[in-house]
């Protein structure tokens, strides 16, 4: 047999090998394994879940279950596979019971999600659901009132367009949900030819001096 070529790390690999043995927050001792990411790691268009649940703790992947089937889908209704796009969650392992994600244990996780923007420079995230959306719009905006609605956001340190979206998890069971998720994923391909200007250069604020705003609540529970 051939001995296989190895060959070197790239940047997201050498990361995900990093996060592969993470123990920031207590989700750590109850995990099969961290479920990085998975997908094109150059990809215009990542998707940004919840957490993984039973069957993503066990596969190691996300979106394995049957919210994946229906992800999988809509993928294929504009024309696209798992492997033309990249697909991650806010949380890398599994809350036990498959409750929310905690505040905590969210802020213990952004930064491996922003460190994967960074490295994959997206031009367009879609957010599934509430928690991907309020944590990368940085608003308490819920889904019900955005969903569909895209956005230039600084991410990673690149412009992209945020796109949320219904969770498919959500849309499984609620048909009048699954249409609007059809709809707003047909447009999708519209925001992934458009052009995202770069980031505005950061001017020092010249006076009249104004109070600092107060303190955004992101609202995320
Ligand atoms: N739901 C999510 O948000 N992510 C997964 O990976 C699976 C289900």
């Amino acid at each position: 047999m051939a001995a296989a070529i190895e060959h070197p790390l790239t940047e997201l690999e050498a990361f995900e090998r990093q996060v592969a043995g993470c123990t920031k927050c207590r989700l750590s001792q109850g995990r099969t394994q961290v479920v990085f990411g998975v997908g094109d790691p150059a990809a215009d268009l990542m998707f940004v879940g919840e957490a993984p649940g039973f069957h993503e703790d066990k596969q190691g992947y996300p979106f394995v279950g049957q919210a994946g089937k229906l992800l999988d889908k809509l993928l294929a209704g504009i024309g696209l596979e798992r492997s033309n796009v990249y697909i991650a969650n806010v949380l890398k392992c599994r809350p036990p019971g498959n409750r929310d994600p905690g505040p905590d244990e969210i802020q213990a996780c952004e930064g491996h999600l922003f460190r994967q923007i960074e490295l994959i420079r997206p031009r367009v995230v879609g957010t599934l659901g509430n928690f991907a959306t309020k944590l990368l719009s940085g608003k308490p905006t819920g889904i019900t009132r955005v969903h569909g609605v895209e956005q230039e956001v600084t991410l990673g340190g690149s412009r992209v367009l945020l796109y949320p979206l219904y969770h498919p998890a959500a849309a499984l069971y609620t048909p009048a949900m699954l249409k609007v998720l059809e709809q707003d994923f047909a447009r999708l391909p519209e925001l992934l030819g458009r052009e995202v200007a770069p980031p505005a250069p950061i001017i020092a604020p010249v006076a009249p001096e104004s109070p600092a705003p107060a303190a955004v609540q992101l609202g995320l529970f």
